[in-house]
């Protein structure tokens, strides 16, 4: 397996070499990802080469096209080790896979007074559709805490698995505040013996560790292609296809049916019957290239490197006194995200002085309020790694620091 050369790569991604990125250092990469050359090149090879609509036309340039969406289909199976492409459904994101269940499984798979359990790690993608659905449906949401080393409360967990009438889990496999990683295996475990479903979050993970469905045995597993260097607007839900079956369609229209009468709709197979009108097919297409481009680097040597970084910021952040980082102290459970907290300077001025510096972070709630209220904090400074950053860009990190501090007196 090749090593990570993260000069060489980075060279692959045009937004490095653009006149106006020169002094460029991403490290908002837990947001969205740069993308290589190859992704961007399938999405102008399909608009030059193929564009027409998919599933419908009897035309060479449509069947061509249908192939190269369901091929992409395929290699997502194949990329997180479903049983079969029919268990992959495209949607836009994360967002729209959770919602998706959200509203399929409120419909009729849980009942009023049933029980759902998610954590305080969750991204609001993971708590909003559910806390809203318990609310419309009368189901009872009870949210796992975590402790002040910022792992998941498994005590916790286990007292409200044994709860009655628990339906569903829904957890991420990394959280996008903190890194950590929860251990999903016993998780998926405690939940299939109580008989409720499990629904992993993988927005976060899917860049980072090797997912294998079959073997974590979850039931429904989702993530976006923009955090995994492939296009905007192509998000996944994975589905046992027996669930899937069982799940109503979530829109209805156009692609999703097999007859239409006045009077009733006999609705397509699954996985078509929960993908409505004309999907995003160049960007579908060219989420294959971003698979293709995780695979010849080998995901575990991109963890590897990943988490080499990580380790020597976490350590360079520790030579500065000022700093709280807000992540497991034990970097096994975590992933290449490290949040963190300076005292007396809010986080948005500490991205806007990185920003000055070319360093681009994330700075606020991330999308998780929950958390940040558990934590006692408004917000932390972000920075997540991907396989372009370099040691350089830590050494640049720890300067911005400097100023920081000069600027604050701190
Ligand atoms: N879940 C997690 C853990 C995330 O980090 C994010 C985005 O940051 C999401 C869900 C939502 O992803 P998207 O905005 O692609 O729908």
């Amino acid at each position: 397996m090749p090593k990570i050369d993260s000069k060489k790569i980075k060279k692959l991604f045009p937004i490095f070499s653009k006149k106006e990125n020169k002094n460029l250092v991403y490290l908002d990469n837990a947001a969205t990802t740069q993308r290589p050359k190859v992704v961007i090149d399938a999405i102008k090879d399909f608009y030059e080469t193929h564009n027409s609509n998919i599933h419908r036309g009897i035309y060479d340039l449509s069947e061509k096209a249908t192939n190269m969406y369901e091929g992409t289909r395929l290699h997502v199976s194949k990329f997180i080790n479903a049983k079969s492409s029919e268990e992959i459904i495209f949607t836009k994101n994360t967002t729209e896979s959770i919602n998706l269940l959200a509203y399929t499984l409120s419909d009729n798979m849980l009942q009023k007074g049933d029980r759902v359990i998610t954590t305080a790690l969750e991204h609001h993608a993971n708590f909003v559709p559910w806390q809203t659905m318990a609310k419309k449906k009368g189901f009872i949401l009870s949210v796992v805490p975590v402790k002040e080393d910022y792992t998941l409360n498994m005590e916790e967990f286990e007292k409200l698995i044994k709860e009655p009438n628990v339906k569903l889990v829904c957890v991420s496999a990394m959280s996008n505040v903190t890194g950590t990683i929860p251990d999903i295996k016993k998780i998926i475990k405690r939940a299939h013996e109580v008989g409720a479903l499990v629904m992993v979050d993988g927005a976060q993970s899917i860049a980072h560790e090797h997912t294998d469905v079959q073997k974590m045995d979850c039931d429904f597993f989702v993530f976006s292609s923009h955090k995994m260097f492939g296009p905007f607007g192509v998000g996944v839900l994975y589905g046992k296809k027996q669930l899937l079956e069982k799940l109503p369609p979530f829109l209805y229209g156009g692609d999703m049916i097999k007859s239409v009468k006045e009077t009733c709709t006999l609705f397509n197979d699954t996985p078509w019957k929960f993908e409505a009108g004309t999907p995003s097919v160049a960007d579908v297409v060219a989420f294959k290239k971003a698979m293709e481009f995780i695979d010849e680097l080998g995901i575990e040597n991109i963890k590897k490197y990943e988490m080499s970084l990580a380790k020597k910021a976490v350590e360079m952040l520790k030579k500065h006194k000022q700093v709280k980082i807000i992540k497991p102290k034990n970097l096994e459970l975590s992933g290449p995200v490290i949040s963190f907290v300076i005292e007396e300077i809010h986080p948005h001025d500490i991205a806007e002085v990185f920003n000055k510096e070319g360093i681009a972070i994330r700075a606020g709630h991330h999308c998780n309020q929950p958390l940040m209220a558990s934590l006692g904090i408004p917000a932390t400074a972000r920075i997540s790694f991907s396989i372009y950053n370099t040691e350089d860009d830590i050494k640049r990190v720890d300067i911005a620091l400097k100023k920081l501090f000069k600027l604050f007196k701190k």
